[in-house]
C-alpha cells in the first residue's frame, strides 16, 4: 500500500517547528536569570511519555504483506506501512522509537529529502536512512518541499524556513521555523478579558480567546486577577519591536527575549503575555512567584494554555524563563504537556 495517510492529530505536512521568540514588548525583561524562588511547573514528568497509545494495539494483524510491527504486543504504538518521500523541515534528530527520548540515531538535515516507510498512530514518522532507520515527529516533515525566505540585513540577516500550515493549533513558530511573513489568522477577535493598563494588542484567535476568557473567569473565582497584555502582534509590528530591541540592547542580547518578526509565537493569535497587580502590569520574571504566576502555572492546562518558555529551558526553547507568555494548544495536549514537564520541542523529540 503506497498510500499516505495524514494522521488525524498531528497534521503531517504543515507544522513546522520554530522557536518563535516570544517577544515580549517592553522593556522590563530585565532579570533574565531571575529570582530563585519560584521554581516553576516542573513537576517531574510521569513516565510514560509515549503515552498517546489510546487506541491500543491490536487492529491489523494482517500478516500478509509481511510488514507487521504494528502487532508487536510490546509496542503501545501501531505503525502502518506507507512508502513516500518527505522534506525535512529544519535539521532533526531521529530516534530508535517513536517517542520523545527514543535513542538518539542521527539527524537528518534541513530540506533533506528522505525515505519514509511508516507512519505511527501516535503522531510519527519511520524513515529510511543509508544505515538505519529511525523516527521523526510528523510534524517537521513535509510532502512539499518548504519554502525558505530571507529576512533582515548584516547581522540579523537570516534565512528563515517557513511553516506551510499556520492556522494549526499545534503549529510550532521558534528560532528555527518561521510563519508566513504575511500570514494574519483569518479569526482573530477581540479578548473579553481585562488588559493592563499598557496593552495595544488585544485580539487573539477566536478558540484561544474563549479559552483565555474561561482562564480569567475560573482565576477570578479563585480570587486571582489576571490582566491580559500582549496578544496577536503582527510581522510587521514585531518587526519594529525586535529592531528597535537590537538598537536598544545589542543584536545577541534582543535573541534571548525577543523574537525575529515570523519567528513569534505572537504572530499566531495563539499567545498573549499576562500580567497581574503584584508585578505592576510588567512582563517580569517575578510574576511566577506571585500567587498569581503560581496560579497560571498549576491551571492553565485545564484551559488549553501552557508556559511556554519555562524556567531553565533557555537551552531548548531559545528563550528565557518567561512566566507571562502563555500559549494555546488545546486542552488535550496542554495537558500531556503540562504533565510531561516538557517543552513543546522536547515533547516533540526536537531536543
Ligand atoms: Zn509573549
Amino acid at each position: 500500500m503506497m498510500v499516505f495517510v495524514c494522521l488525524g492529530f498531528v497534521a503531517c505536512g504543515n507544522g513546522e517547528p520554530s522557536e518563535k521568540g516570544n517577544s515580549d514588548d517592553n522593556g522590563q525583561i530585565i532579570d533574565e536569570n531571575g529570582d530563585p524562588g519560584n521554581e516553576d511547573q516542573d513537576n517531574g514528568y510521569h513516565g510514560d511519555e509515549n503515552g498517546n497509545d489510546t487506541e491500543n494495539g491490536s487492529d491489523e494483524n494482517g500478516g500478509e504483506n509481511g510488514s507487521g510491527e504494528k502487532d508487536d504486543p510490546d509496542s503501545p504504538w501501531n505503525i502502518e506501512e506507507v512508502s513516500t518521500g518527505m522534506y525535512a523541515k529544519l535539521d532533526v534528530p531521529y530516534r530508535s522509537e517513536p517517542v520523545h527520548d527514543g535513542e538518539v540515531l542521527g539527524t537528518v538535515e534541513r530540506l533533506e529529502f528522505i525515505e519514509v516507510s511508516g507512519m505511527t498512530d501516535n503522531g510519527w514518522i519511520r524513515i529510511e536512512t543509508q544505515d538505519s532507520e529511525g523516527f521523526v515527529h510528523s510534524r517537521f516533515l513535509s510532502e512539499e518541499e518548504p519554502e525558505l525566505r530571507t529576512w533582515g540585513s548584516g547581522q540579523m540577516e537570516e534565512e528563515m524556513l517557513i511553516v506551510s500550515d499556520p492556522d494549526d493549533i499545534a503549529v510550532i513558530a521558534n528560532k528555527e521555523i518561521a510563519l508566513p511573513f504575511d500570514y494574519e489568522p483569518a479569526d482573530l477577535v477581540t479578548v473579553d478579558v481585562a488588559f493592563a493598563r499598557i496593552s495595544n494588542y488585544r485580539l487573539m484567535r477566536q478558540e484561544a480567546a474563549d479559552a483565555l476568557k474561561e482562564l480569567f473567569d475560573a482565576a477570578l473565582e479563585d480570587g486571582i486577577t489576571l490582566y491580559a497584555r500582549t496578544g496577536y502582534r503582527s510581522f510587521q509590528a514585531q518587526e519594529q519591536i525586535f529592531t528597535n530591541f537590537v538598537a536598544n540592547h545589542g543584536y545577541e542580547q534582543a535573541r534571548r527575549f525577543s523574537a525575529k518578526p515570523g519567528q513569534s509565537e505572537h504572530q499566531t493569535g495563539l499567545a498573549m503575555d499576562i500580567t497581574s497587580d503584584s508585578v505592576d502590569h510588567n512582563l517580569s520574571q517575578d510574576f511566577g512567584g506571585t500567587p498569581e504566576g503560581e496560579w497560571v502555572g498549576e491551571n492553565s492546562h485545564h484551559f488549553g494554555y501552557v508556559i511556554r518558555y519555562p524556567r531553565d529551558k533557555e537551552d531548548i526553547t531559545g528563550y528565557i524563563y518567561e512566566p507571562w507568555h502563555i500559549r494555546y494548544f488545546g486542552v488535550e495536549l496542554a495537558t500531556e504537556l503540562f504533565e510531561s514537564g516538557l517543552t513543546y520541542e522536547e515533547y516533540l523529540g526536537l531536543k
